[in-house]
């Protein structure tokens, strides 16, 4: 495994992997959740990039990226044993010299749910994970489902940019009580890790919902809503029922639908999604 933290090299060595090449973005402080993305690159091509850079433009000034985990030489170790070929570690100047000044703007999938909450970021992660195609050049990337709108503006950005690859999304991974993965998770105080089990439940509450034949959006989201303030350590920032490709809110549920939430639990915002099928 070769780790790369210059453009420069990352292209020569770029050039002699055997082809199809699996790119996995990530931000580090690696979990079952990101290896699920690697192990399936493993498994649909010949050669597996990962990268590691946790970009500040996807942070707006009042989040985490100062205190943002890391621990690369954990990650490092984890990758080694997926079998990955390079790992791409840029530095922040790397990726954003002085004179930087060109932007993907995501657009009107970009405004909505986690757009609306956090102002700016799908334009931070379009603008990155552009440029991480444009470096590494992968016949296929690798996104989670857990974050539904990245996948879903990621996808229109390499359609509507003429981006020739492949975009993959992999499911879910979550602990055995269902909460989903999440580096954040790190922040949780037991008790915290506790009530952030709401998050899923909410969720679960909906596919029971709608599985006996509840169609009604606005039914099943003020179902989750109440469940979810029982909790009182949680904070619903948003719950929604939205197609699954244009976001846009549903007001009667016809498959597939997805259905989202980001929920505080103390300081620590937590988002997940199940689509309902
Ligand atoms: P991050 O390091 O948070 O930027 O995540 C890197 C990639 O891993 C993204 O495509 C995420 O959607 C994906 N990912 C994070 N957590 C999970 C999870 N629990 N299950 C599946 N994919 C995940």
């Amino acid at each position: 495994m070769k780790v790369v933290e210059t453009i420069a090299e990352m292209r020569k060595l770029r050039l002699k992997l055997a082809e199809p090449v699996g790119l996995v973005p990530t931000m580090g402080y690696l979990h079952e959740g990101h290896l699920a993305l690697v192990r399936q690159a493993r498994a649909e091509n010949s050669s597996v990039v990962v990268s590691i850079f946790a970009n500040p433009t996807q942070f707006g000034p009042r989040e985490d990226f100062k205190q943002y985990p890391r621990d690369p030489q954990r990650d490092l170790a984890l990758l080694e044993k997926e079998k990955t070929d390079i790992v791409f570690m840029p530095s922040q100047a790397e990726m954003y010299p002085p004179q930087f000044s060109s932007w993907v703007e995501a657009g009107k999938l970009a405004e909505r749910l986690e757009g609306a909450s956090r102002p700016g970021h799908f334009r931070g992660v379009a603008t990155v994970v552009a440029k991480l195609f444009n470096i590494v050049q992968p016949t296929r990337a690798y996104f989670g489902q857990k974050d539904a709108q990245q996948a879903a503006v990621i996808k229109r950005m390499a359609a509507d940019l003429n981006m020739n690859l492949e975009i993959v999304t992999v499911p879910t991974v979550r602990e055995p009580d269902g909460l989903a993965m999440s580096s954040r998770n790190i922040y949780l105080s037991p008790e915290e890790r506790q009530a952030a089990t709401v998050l899923y439940r909410a969720l679960s509450l909906a596919q029971q919902s709608y599985s006996q034949g509840e169609t009604n959006a606005q039914t099943i989201s003020q179902q989750m809503t109440a469940l979810i303030q029982k909790e009182p350590l949680a904070n619903i920032d948003y719950v929604s029922i939205a197609h699954p490709e244009t976001l846009e809110e549903l007001d009667k549920v016809n498959a597939p639908a997805l259905v989202s939430l980001a929920v505080r639990i103390g300081k620590t915002r937590l988002i997940d999604n199940v689509v309902l099928e």
